[in-house]
């Protein structure tokens, strides 16, 4: 099987596991407990929380353990409106988000809760910084931005949205999901750090364990919780996930280690796997195209692990079951993956036709993908098309 879902989620690295176990087998007390044993699983959490903090430059009491990406977008969204005084009831986001946040805004719109704008983007599916800066005004409560697309990998210029929020004295969100760990993140206000009120990344996406994320707060932002106890100073009720926790402080070391030593080389060679992968899919589908920044796109346009590809007048399910079937593991947007055959919403708001986002592929690596690997997908990826034209009426 050769896996280029990656953006979906990794394999969970063998020292993952190792942790994972060790916590399930020797520290499954409970780390709220005054005794020994439970401080011992304490200890196992807050020892993640350290590397957390590491991995993101910022200190382990801003960050709050969570159940994954997605809750930690909910409580910075919905935190935050509960928290906002009641004549700033507007959030701003964007078209291309992660369905975590567009649905969650869906949902407050929906019950009259908050009002959404959406600032556009341009085609390759960037925050157009000019419209964002008209939809600042008094009312807002939060903006959300991710920083890097799940579905294309396009980047958005999130310090330039954090700056201007600043500006304009709005909080900001930004949803790390499928940055951390594959790209450098750090937080607060050196250089080239990205100056945000809160973050949200999830440990499944850099080989950790699923069902464990974080959301970073900084100090001084106040967030209202959704599920209420003790834990977490008070920002996110419910026993820690220890398991989960000890898996994703381990994947977040290994991810610093990498990102700190071997990626400065690899990530510029790993681009270029994908551009290379990229070019013979588009040379063996003549009408197929990318959607987002053309290769070469250098990781600071488009993560280095993510192609997105239309091919048009074919359906993504059909593609994605003809790939499987000769061992090709690949992805579409959230609505086609969930048995339905409406359009990526997100590959609709770059301005692709209909024609060519039902017909929209996602190939995305990991750092352990191989160039054999890429090679032999892309063999059976013009193969493939080939056979579904063939069948075309
Ligand atoms: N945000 C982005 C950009 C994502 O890609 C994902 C997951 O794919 C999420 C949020 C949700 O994260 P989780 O799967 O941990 O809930």
């Amino acid at each position: 099987m050769i896996f280029l879902d990656h953006n979906s989620t990794t394999r969970p690295d063998t020292a993952v596991v190792e942790a994972v176990r060790e916590a399930l087998e020797t520290h499954w007390h409970n780390p709220s407990s005054v005794h020994r044993a439970g401080q011992e699983a304490r200890r196992v959490v807050e020892l993640a929380r350290e590397s957390c903090a590491a991995l993101l430059g910022v200190r382990p009491r801003e960050l709050t353990f969570t159940s994954g990406g997605t809750e930690s977008i909910d409580l910075a969204i919905r935190g935050s409106l509960a928290a906002a005084p009641a004549k700033q009831r507007v959030i701003v986001t964007t078209g291309v988000e992660h369905h975590a946040v567009r649905d969650a805004c869906d949902d407050l719109a929906r019950r009259g809760e908050a009002q959404v704008r959406l600032a556009a983007v341009d085609a390759a599916g960037v925050v157009r910084l000019d419209a964002l800066r008209e939809l600042l005004t008094g009312d807002v409560a939060l903006v959300s931005i991710q920083w890097a697309n799940n579905e294309t990998g396009v980047v958005q210029p999130v310090r330039d949205v954090a700056a201007l929020c600043r500006e304009r004295g709005v909080r900001f969100h930004c949803d790390g999901v499928q940055w951390v760990g594959k790209m450098p993140a750090r937080l607060g206000t050196g250089p080239d750090a990205l100056d945000c009120d809160l973050f949200s990344f999830s440990a499944h996406k850099f080989h950790g364990p699923k069902g464990a994320g974080v959301l970073y707060a900084r100090p001084g932002v106040r967030l209202v919780p959704r599920l209420h106890g003790s834990q977490e100073q008070g920002r996110r009720g419910g026993t820690e996930n220890v398991p989960g926790i000890a898996g994703l402080g381990v994947a977040a070391r290994l991810a610093q280690a990498w990102l700190d030593g071997p990626a400065q080389i690899e990530i510029p060679q790993l681009a270029q796997r994908r551009d290379a992968f990229e070019r013979a899919v588009l040379g063996a589908c003549p009408d197929a195209s990318v959607n987002g920044p053309p290769a070469p796109a250098p990781p600071a346009q488009r993560l280095w692990n993510t192609t997105n590809i239309a091919f048009p007048r074919l359906e993504a399910e059909a593609i994605l079951l003809a790939l499987s079937e000769r061992g090709v593991c690949a992805s579409a947007g959230a609505a086609c993956s969930s048995g339905s055959l409406d359009p990526s919403p997100v590959i609709l708001a770059m301005g692709v036709p209909p024609e060519r986002a039902h017909g929209s592929v996602r190939f995305s690596l990991s750092r352990e993908t191989t160039p054999d690997e890429l090679a032999e997908a892309a063999g059976i990826v013009g193969e493939v098309m080939a056979r579904l034209r063939a069948s075309m009426p």
